[in-house]
């Protein structure tokens, strides 16, 4: 089944890589119209399939839709090319450079997105946009909502006559799908999201591929967040209902949920730590996506209660139905923190661990011994930063996406977005996997050489048929 589809989805990239941008724009902005066309009977089929809430997997949905026509806009736009002349004439010079796509893409989707990370997610999106085949491994946490929105993506290709295996969908229960389409010889790029043991066998597994390729893994991360003096003075309560509520939201399951909190050396602290144990002793937890993401849930609260030098300062309310996922809140010191790397691990879901500090040098000692994380965040007051600054030079070493008086969860699609980070976080720290830029994951520049007219692609032709920004001659122009 693997090896057809890929044979199948290679011959279709040779047609696709020769489509017209506009027309491959039509057909994005076709697989967008398929699914917002399928939606009202689409949601509760991934309700049923997820537990994740109506309303949520109808804002879901709607990210996912707005995300394919923000590449149809991309593409249109045309600079993201990034068209490069550069022409002399004594010594005779032609030399011109753009960017490609790589072939086949093997892209893998995410239990806890069945929408903006899974079927036609900003994965498949990005690599499409770029020019890029896909088969996609389908997540057996949603076969259904997989079927039916790899169906948009099939029709749309009939109806804007693409090339009919431009995209093909490989399910099977087992590891052995997921191995067989990594290392196969005719993918070029693999992107995955999920976990970073599933991250981290598949990137081993293509690492001994005779032909080496790019493995786009992200595999999640403890987003830690440090809180300055200062501002935990001012705000303490405002601040832990907000990075509470962002460690419960959608019970826990995002890759950017915030899960070490370092508290600054103050005696307010202790008021700052019981605000949030409050919230989290009054709160429900919910249902997890699948039973797997339970156990691992509940193996890693187990951990955590049996570590010597870590307390429970805080369990929500307990459930009566099994599945369900009790929110919990964890204390342990700077020294601890620092003596025991397994602490850092992710606990996916609604846990955090709360890491007490006696000094502004125990707060920097805990960011420059973090591993790569996808997000870093900061909460002072203007007097704090300027104090602290240093950390932001660390947390730059440490993270994709920094922010200040935030919570990481919530990632926007806008050109700027960096959703990646250093290993662990993901497997390539140049990349990111949401924003436009995610697209440059599946391409590669060429230069061409003293090329004739009628032989340049028309990104970089002299009369510049597409319009598109370019760089001539060093000088950006139209
Ligand atoms: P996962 O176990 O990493 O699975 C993701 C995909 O990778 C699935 O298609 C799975 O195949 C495949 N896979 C996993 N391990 C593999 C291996 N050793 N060899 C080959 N293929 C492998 O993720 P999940 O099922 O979504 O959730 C499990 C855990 O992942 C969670 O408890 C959580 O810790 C983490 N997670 C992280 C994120 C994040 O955003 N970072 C998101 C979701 C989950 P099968 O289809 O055969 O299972």
């Amino acid at each position: 089944m693997v090896n057809d589809a890929v044979i199948n989805t290679r011959e279709a990239f040779i047609e696709y890589k020769k489509i017209s941008p506009a027309q491959r724009i039509i057909f994005l902005q076709t697989i967008a119209a398929e699914i917002i066309a399928v939606g009202p009977t689409l949601i509760p089929v991934t309700h049923k399939e997820t537990f994740l809430p109506l309303a949520r997997l109808e804002g879901e949905l709607q990210r996912t839709t707005k995300q394919i026509n923000l590449f149809a806009e991309l593409l249109k736009e045309g600079s993201w090319v990034r068209a490069v002349i550069d022409i002399k004439e004594n010594p005779a010079v032609d030399i011109r450079q753009m960017q490609v796509p790589l072939g086949v893409v093997a892209v893998f989707g995410a239990s806890n997105f069945p929408f903006a990370f899974s079927v036609a997610g900003g994965d498949t999106i990005s690599a499409l946009a770029a020019g890029c085949a896909v088969v996609h491994k389908g997540h057996p946490a949603h076969p259904q909502t997989s079927k039916i929105v790899a169906e948009c993506i099939v029709t749309a290709a009939k109806k804007t006559n693409m090339p009919p295996h431009v995209f093909a969908m490989v399910e099977g229960a087992g590891y052995e799908v997921g191995l067989q389409l990594v290392t196969h010889p005719l993918v070029d790029a693999v992107a995955f999201t999920g976990s970073y043991k599933g991250g981290k066998a598949l990137y081993d597994a293509a690492s001994k591929r005779e032909r080496p390729v790019p493995v786009y893994a992200e595999m999640g991360s403890v987003n830690p967040v440090f809180i300055l003096p200062g501002i935990l003075r001012q705000n303490g309560d405002d601040i832990a209902a907000k990075i509470i509520s962002s460690n419960l939201l959608g019970t826990g399951q995002f890759c950017t949920n915030p899960g070490i909190i370092v508290l600054p050396p103050l005696h307010d602290a202790g008021k700052f730590l019981n605000k949030s144990s409050e919230l989290i002793s009054a709160s429900k937890g919910g249902a997890m996506l699948t039973g797997n993401i339970h156990s691992s849930y509940s193996h890693g609260i187990k951990k955590l209660q049996e570590h010597q030098r870590v307390r429970l300062a805080g369990k929500g309310i307990e459930a009566n139905e099994d599945g369900i996922a009790t929110p919990h809140l964890f204390v342990t010191d700077a020294d601890n923190f620092l003596k025991d790397e397994t602490l850092q691990e992710e606990v996916f879901g609604p846990s955090s661990l709360f890491v007490e500090t006696n000094d502004k040098a125990a707060m920097y000692n805990i960011a420059a011994n973090l591993q790569g994380q996808l997000t870093a965040t900061i909460w002072g007051t203007d007097e704090d930063l300027k104090e602290y600054e240093g950390l932001v030079h660390i947390l730059e070493d440490k993270a994709g996406r920094l922010l200040i008086n935030g919570v990481p969860t919530g990632v926007e699609v806008t050109a700027a977005m960096v959703h990646g980070g250093p290993f662990p976080a993901t497997t390539d720290s140049r990349s990111t996997s949401v924003g436009t830029d995610a697209i440059y994951r599946f391409t590669r520049p060429v230069c061409y050489q003293d090329f004739p007219q009628f032989l340049l692609p028309d990104a970089l032709k002299d009369n510049n048929p597409l319009g598109i920004k370019r760089k001539v001659n060093g000088r950006e122009e139209r």
